[in-house]
């Protein structure tokens, strides 16, 4: 069978073209293998490398793709005070101490069962145009309603229907996996690869491979960008993966990232740009602290900046001081 997919503007993490056709040929077909290679190529001419690099790109060779990254997108005008924002991030880390990814925080590495891993997946998948504790509870309420076969081999069992049935009006309603139809549609086309590719198993996508080689796998099933950075994030943060990631730049974490430095919402690109400036030596860590303020503090409409732990080096709060009535002790 041969897997079609559209591509996606993306962002390349760090690595080399060779990094994507290790891989291409076991996820894709040879037309798909060049189309990585042009994504690649088309990428590394938007970050503002030269034909020369992207040659040297071409055969193998690493280049510092981060710093080219970050040099190229357009910071001027950001807060300066990056140094006491990444402080106070760190210091709100701290305070909100380990988060819960659910089914694989309950299980030691090697201990993952195959039907935890589904359900981790499945939940990470459907997170998205939603809140994020509704989605996974959502999610989890259907994983857990199968038999116990159906939930080990969950991915299979999507597969094996008909996509036409899989995608009617009843599934989706007797599904109710999410209140999109898409979300719900796109499972079967994920289901098939990760049945194609990883044998039924979502943990063979993950085990005993890097960060980079994780992000491209979960891209190449059609996760999309940002819930492949979600889920490499927690596979680090449960061990399960080590490396450098990349904040999962969705719309929260553009609007409390780009309020705290530019006073308005930043671009997906720009936010991994400075997040990479922030913290070169692992991104992921200011996901969790940004993600929870979006969550709890920083509303689209009214910001509730007066009990914000970042409020002191937030460019937002001291253009708008309307917000602010006590400040709170800086991190
Ligand atoms: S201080 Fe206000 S605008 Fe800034 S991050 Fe906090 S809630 Fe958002």
């Amino acid at each position: 069978m041969q897997v079609k997919m559209k591509p996606e503007p993306m962002v390349i993490f760090e690595g080399k073209v060779s990094d994507w056709s290790e891989h291409a040929p076991m996820l894709m077909n040879e037309e798909a293998n060049a189309l990585a290679d042009e994504l690649a190529i088309e990428q590394a001419r938007k970050i503002g490398l030269s034909e020369e690099e992207i040659a040297k790109y071409l055969r193998g060779s690493e280049i510092p793709i981060s710093a080219e990254y970050v040099s190229c997108v357009d910071v001027t005008g950001l807060s300066e005070n990056l140094e006491q924002l990444t402080k106070c991030l760190f210091g709100l880390r701290e305070k909100l101490g380990v988060i819960d990814w659910g089914p694989i925080s309950r299980y030691a590495r090697e201990k993952l069962t195959q039907e935890a891993g589904n359900e981790f997946l499945l939940c990470c998948l459907l997170d998205y145009q939603s809140k994020a504790d509704a989605a996974w509870k959502r999610a989890s309420s259907f994983f857990r309603s199968q038999s116990e076969e159906n939930r080990r081999e969950l991915w299979k069992m999507i597969a094996s229907m008909p996509e036409k049935e899989w995608r009617s009006e009843d599934n989706f309603k007797r599904c109710n996996l999410h209140w999109m139809r898409p979300a719900h549609n796109r499972l079967w086309r994920i289901s098939q690869c990760i049945c194609m590719f990883f044998d039924g198993d979502a943990r063979n996508i993950w085990k005993g491979e890097s960060v980079f080689d994780v992000m491209c796998r979960l891209y190449y099933i059609g996760a999309g960008e940002q819930i492949a950075r979600m889920i490499v994030g927690a596979l680090k943060d449960c061990k399960y993966l080590t490396g450098r990631g990349d904040v999962k730049a969705d719309v929260h974490i553009c609007r409390v990232l780009g309020r705290a430095s530019r006073g308005e919402a930043l671009s997906p690109i720009s936010v991994l740009a400075l997040s990479r400036k922030m913290y070169p030596q692992d991104p992921w860590l200011l996901d969790w602290p940004l993600w929870e303020l979006g969550r709890s503090k920083c509303d689209a409409k009214s910001p509730n900046c007066k009990t914000c732990e970042i409020s002191r080096v937030c460019r937002y709060a001291i253009e708008h001081p309307v917000h602010l009535k006590s400040l709170p002790d800086p991190a």
